[in-house]
């Protein structure tokens, strides 16, 4: 019996990492969830789950946490905060553990899964593109077994079939994108657009800040640069398609010209079964596409300057040192000043792109530079927020 953490529990990730685990009760046990801040949520998925331990992110839960547990008759221990969680991620009470959190805020968690040598099931993309050397040096260090829950990077590591990219057979690595809800519009037809047309992905249910990052395309951006730090992957050989179907997840292609590709509904338990499973197969609750129905599927070059973000991480890769954390940082501040309505859709590119051209390099040597750099990126981006709203 696998027991699982599940980091991000009452997400979109979290809901379908334990749609799946409910699956095979004789196989996966959930052993522990997290949330941000919704205590109520928590416990109802607590009482559906039996976690042996409960954890919410922010402190001032605790005691809610403890007396909704205890109201609902679950033995399930609370706890609360940061550390709690990082020290649960890197404790015997799992073996697995799913980073599903949103955003930089799931790096300590991450990071202490893989000191701890846990498999880790990475959906948290955000905390490789923040640290990828320093993450993936800790898995390496610790025998930790990272298994990417992004579908692109499943998609390789599954047509890879498990194995680092030998870059001496390797050619490139094809990213599909599906270019989201504002594939082929002009510049001009996106100046106005609103949070709920950004988040209306034609394919893909998920959180709202990765929904804006698709309609942007920094979604393909962050996985451009997590894909070069999972396999190792300098940038000029790792590419972008659009692919409006997102039934083709991903491609790798090799020297003697052949091409792999993996294929899949878009619906994140496929992935999230495999990363459970891998090597082995289970049942993840998905039907596998009906090629017949769906008819073609398509491919098309991104439109790279209505869609900025894209080339600003390219630019963020080619940076090196801590460009990633003040990419990352700046788009979260962003990102999240879009959905609240202060800032029009194309001042994200422009926010990212100014961040990234005033930021001092701190490096990338330990995480105390990166998330200095992150929480510097974080104030400048927030400053012309202000000056933009
Ligand atoms: P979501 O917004 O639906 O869920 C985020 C989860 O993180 C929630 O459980 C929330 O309580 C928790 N959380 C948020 N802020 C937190 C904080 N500061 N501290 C602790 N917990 C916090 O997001 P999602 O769509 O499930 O995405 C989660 C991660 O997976 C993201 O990094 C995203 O890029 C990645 N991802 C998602 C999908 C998808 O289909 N949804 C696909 C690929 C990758
Ligand atoms: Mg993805």
């Amino acid at each position: 019996m696998k027991r699982v953490a599940v980091l991000g529990a009452t997400g979109s990730i979290g809901a379908s990492a334990l749609d799946v685990i409910a699956r095979h009760p004789d196989r996966y046990a959930a052993s522990v969830l997290s949330a941000h801040g919704r205590v109520d949520e928590l416990v109802a998925l607590c009482a559906r789950h039996r976690p042996q331990h409960a954890v919410i992110a922010q402190p001032q839960h605790h005691a809610a946490l403890r007396e909704g547990l205890a109201a609902a008759g679950l033995a399930t221990q609370a706890h609360a905060g940061g550390e709690a969680l990082a020290a649960l991620a890197g404790s015997d009470a799992c073996d697995t553990v799913i980073a599903a959190i949103v955003g930089a805020a799931g790096i300590a968690s991450t990071l202490a899964a893989a000191r701890a040598g846990k498999r880790l099931l990475l959906a948290n993309k955000e905390s490789v593109v923040l640290a990828g050397e320093l993450l993936l040096r800790a898995c390496r260090q610790h025998g930790a077994e990272l298994i990417p829950i992004d579908s692109e990077h499943n998609a390789i590591f599954q047509c890879l079939r498990g194995a680092p990219a030998d870059l001496t057979q390797v050619s490139r690595l094809i990213l599909t994108a599906s270019g989201g809800p504002f594939l082929n519009r002009s510049r001009g037809e996106l100046a106005a657009v609103t949070a709920e047309q950004a988040c209306n992905h034609p394919n893909w249910k998920m959180g709202r800040k990765i929904s804006v990052d698709s309609a942007t395309l920094m979604n393909k951006g962050l996985e451009v640069i997590e894909a070069h730090w999972l396999f190792g992957m300098p940038a000029a050989r790792i590419d972008v398609l659009v692919h409006p179907q997102s039934i083709v997840h991903s491609l790798v292609e090799h020297v003697d010209g052949s091409v792999l590709a993996q294929m899949g509904r878009p619906d994140m338990r496929t992935t999230l079964a495999c990363g459970l499973a891998w090597p082995e197969r289970v049942a993840s609750g998905v039907a596998a596409p009906d090629l017949g129905t769906i008819g073609a599927l398509t491919f098309q070059a991104p439109d790279r300057t209505t869609f900025a973000c894209l080339d600003l991480a390219y630019a963020a890769i080619k940076a090196g040192g801590s460009a990633g954390a003040t990419l990352n940082a700046a788009n979260e501040v962003a990102v999240a000043a879009f959905l609240a309505g202060r800032i029009g859709f194309l001042d994200i590119p422009a926010i990212i792109r100014a961040t990234l051209d005033a930021a001092e390099d701190l490096g990338a040597a330990d995480l105390g530079s990166l998330l200095a750099a992150d929480a510097s990126a974080r104030r400048a981006a927030t400053a012309r927020v202000e000056a933009r709203a």
